[in-house]
């Protein structure tokens, strides 16, 4: 575990309260998401997949839509590339236990298409409301689709990743998506420069936390 995390002096009990009341908070919406049917990925859907990790993550990870795998067991980042996306964690100094991990759409697009935009705009409310429950410090975007459907553009992952980004008050650091990685394990050179970008500005964040600390 970085040594960021948890350093805001709120240990024990403090934590334990706030982490059931996320939990009470995020269990609420995922019964929402369960019954939803506000875009036809309702129809084809197995399961919704809405999402897991510590309830008081400091980092969420966040893909663009379920597949196959995740679909049927309603898990994200299952399979191949849940179980890459695990190893770059820990080589981080990350546990998935202590991220929170969502996709931008909670059910499946047929064949694994990309998100339509009246998918993403019915959809965006449930990722934004997670995240206000979850509050990360840094969210970590996976993935061309997922970062250009945020940040609202078409520009390439290369034009995007490498640097910290704002995005409605998260600071986000974007990469690339671990099936991207599993077709070109080339990519593995700059996907860890982007986990080290975000471990450096994590623990930034951590150092200035401490320090307005120690003033008061
Ligand atoms: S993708 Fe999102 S908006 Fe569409 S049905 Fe599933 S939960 Fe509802």
């Amino acid at each position: 575990m970085h040594s960021f995390l948890f350093s805001n002096g709120e240990h024990g009990l403090h934590r334990e309260e706030r982490s059931s009341a996320s939990s009470q908070e995020l269990a609420r919406l995922f019964d929402k998401a369960k019954v939803c049917r506000n875009c036809s990925l309702a129809a084809s859907r197995l399961n919704v997949v809405f999402g897991e990790g510590d309830p008081l993550a400091e980092i969420a990870v966040i893909g663009e839509a379920p597949g196959a795998e995740e679909d049927a067991s309603g898990r994200p980042f299952t399979g191949r590339s849940g179980q890459l996306l695990d190893k770059i964690l820990e080589a981080a100094g990350f546990s998935r236990q202590e991220v929170y991990i969502c996709n931008i759409l909670k059910c499946r697009p047929p064949g694994n298409r990309n998100p339509l935009k009246d998918e993403i705009r019915s959809c965006m409310p449930l990722l934004l409301e997670q995240l206000q429950i979850v509050r990360p410090k840094v969210i970590l975007i996976l993935g061309k689709v997922a970062a250009n459907t945020i940040f609202e553009n078409s520009l390439s992952l290369g034009a995007i990743r490498g640097k910290m980004k704002a995005w409605r008050g998260f600071d986000c650091c974007c990469t690339f998506h671990p099936a991207a990685v599993l077709r070109n394990p080339r990519l593995k050179k700059e996907w860890m420069e982007d986990m080290q970008l975000m471990t450096d500005h994590c623990e930034t964040l951590g150092r200035k936390k401490n320090a307005r600390e120690n003033e008061n």
